[in-house]
């Protein structure tokens, strides 16, 4: 698969903060859990891997230290203006050299195909969950 064509570019819902990456994720999960729940205000989170480099970034944006289910430290990071969840990054991410991006921030959302959900155990009830995607009870 060739995505060096492409650019993805988002931004926060005041258009403080304003990013772009030079190719498609790596991958494009949910997480159902609750505390992307609780950020994000709604039903799930959509969250798009990056290798973190290659992430250009315009704009502040004010960071929420969060604790992951794992005890590893987790940085909500956000628009300090509008709210908009923008960024998460995990010390393990930046282990492996990945960066999390909200993907509800992107311009374009028409492509989006999440692989993967994470934590269906915590999904909202009301939710109908996809059958081509991968389906884990926790993360
Ligand atoms: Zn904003
Ligand atoms: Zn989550």
């Amino acid at each position: 698969m060739n995505n060096s064509n492409v650019r993805r570019e988002g931004g926060c819902l005041c258009g403080s903060v304003r990013y772009s990456v030079p190719f498609e994720p790596l991958a494009t999960v949910v997480c159902h859990c609750r505390n992307c729940q609780k950020q994000a205000g709604s039903a799930l989170s959509v969250v798009a891997v990056f290798p973190r480099d290659e992430l250009a970034l315009d704009g502040v944006l004010t960071v929420y230290e969060d604790k992951g289910t794992s005890g590893q430290r987790v940085f909500r990071r956000f628009c300090g203006t509008c709210g908009s969840p923008v960024l998460t990054d995990t010390e393990r991410a930046r282990e492996q050299g990945v960066i999390f991006v909200k993907a509800g921030t992107f311009d374009d959302i028409s492509t989006l195909r999440p692989t993967t959900h994470y934590w269906v155990k915590r999904a909202h009830p009301w939710l109908t969950l996809p059958d081509n995607a991968d389906l884990l009870e926790q993360e």
